[in-house]
């Protein structure tokens, strides 16, 4: 998708603070962090949300897992605990049209979700 923020990304066109990158994932710092630790982990495939997963893309879902699983150990949060989010269309409060997972930590969070 040419005008998509997280394939320029992808493509290297728009640099990033990258934790990871594997065949089918990357793992960058939000550019404007809610938490000590803020890496989004995204698809390299573009889908557009949580909504576009399908029979034919669904199995990528592993991958963002497992990817978010090596961040935690990364970037040291993962015996502490932290946050996995997906914003999903305007509502779910998603502002970049390719699907990705926030991981969140380094401090304590609040046990409210909203
Ligand atoms: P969402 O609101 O769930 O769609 O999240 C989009 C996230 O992407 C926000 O937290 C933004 O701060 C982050 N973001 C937007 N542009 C960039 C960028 N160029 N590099 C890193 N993070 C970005
Ligand atoms: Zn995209």
């Amino acid at each position: 998708m040419s005008d998509c923020i997280f394939c320029k990304i992808i493509e290297g066109s728009i640099p990033s603070k990258k934790v990871l990158e594997n065949d089918d994932i990357i793992a960058f710092h939000d550019i404007n962090p809610a938490a000590p630790v803020h890496v989004l982990v995204v698809p390299k495939v573009h889908i557009e949300s949580l909504e576009a997963l399908n029979e034919q893309n669904i199995d990528v879902v592993v991958k963002i897992h497992q990817a978010i699983l090596q961040v935690a150990k990364i970037m040291k949060i993962n015996s502490k605990g932290y946050r996995v989010i997906a914003n999903c269309g305007k509502e779910g409060g998603q502002t970049v049209p390719h699907l990705h997972y926030h991981v969140l930590g380094g401090t304590c969070l609040n046990e409210k979700l909203i």
